[in-house]
């Protein structure tokens, strides 16, 4: 059956403007927060039509899908930018930094030297976010703040020549709990900030949280990059992989 595609470019322009009417309510600057499409499970003609439409920036979870599709986009289209946003094995980074221009869950620290390794071996940069672990009941992420200084602390002596650290990232609750929610994304916002202090030489100027359920709350809590999947592409048919 024919795949129906026409309703993506539609969707995209909806949630643009939804970043942008929450941009306004919560006195943000306009076109401050950018917009991350979540791709997993959907496939390259809907990616490529939107890529088409002017969209830079894609998000997958899984390294080998993420090649598959990315790897032939992004040979056609060289301002696309993918971002890894899925718990990543150690074994799978070298994979994942021959595609990637970001790797956003960054959880550990053997992840990083692993990172540098692989990036050093293929003389090419990348840009890494710090995943932190802000809520009860998601498993991923730093979950030691103090850990995840002595990652920027890394950085400062001069570690991992070949990342930089852009900022952090985070995975709020699934929960009807809009508190809880809340607290999550001001969590990222205030540790961020203490971490930023203690590191004023390193960029880490972004937030990266909010999803389709949560963007609006995100946004008003301080994120510059959303992170959405299914308020683009629709819900996501885990049974067809
Ligand atoms: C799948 C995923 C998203 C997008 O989720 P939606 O609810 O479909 O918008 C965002 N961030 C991460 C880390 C994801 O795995």
């Amino acid at each position: 059956m024919e795949e129906i595609v026409f309703d993506v470019k539609q969707n995209l322009s909806d949630v643009v403007s939804r970043i942008r009417a929450a941009e306004r309510r919560a006195g943000r600057k306009e076109g401050e927060v950018k917009l991350l499409a979540v791709s997993k499970f959907h496939s390259e003609r809907k990616i490529s039509l939107l890529a088409d439409a002017g969209q830079v920036l894609f998000g997958e979870n899984r390294v080998q899908e993420a090649r598959e599709k990315f790897i032939p986009i992004k040979s056609l289209r060289p301002n696309v930018k993918l971002h890894i946003i899925g718990q990543l094995q150690t074994n799978k980074v070298k994979k994942a930094v021959e595609v990637a221009d970001c790797i956003e869950s960054v959880d550990r620290i053997p992840l990083l030297q692993e990172i540098e390794k692989r990036c050093s071996e293929l003389g090419r940069n990348i840009q890494v976010f710090l995943e932190l672990h802000t809520a009860e009941d998601s498993k991923s992420g730093f979950s030691d703040v103090d850990e995840a200084r002595k990652a920027l602390a890394m950085f400062g002596e001069g570690l991992f020549p070949h990342v930089e650290p852009k900022g952090f990232m985070t995975m709020a609750p699934f929960t009807e709990d809009e508190g809880a929610v809340r607290r999550s994304f001001s969590t990222l916002r205030e540790t961020a900030s203490a971490l930023r202090r203690e590191f004023p030489f390193l960029p880490l100027d972004e937030l990266s949280m909010g999803m389709s359920g949560d963007f609006e709350k995100a946004i008003e809590e301080g994120s510059t990059l959303v992170r959405i999947g299914t308020a683009i592409f629709g819900g996501r048919d885990y049974g067809a992989k």
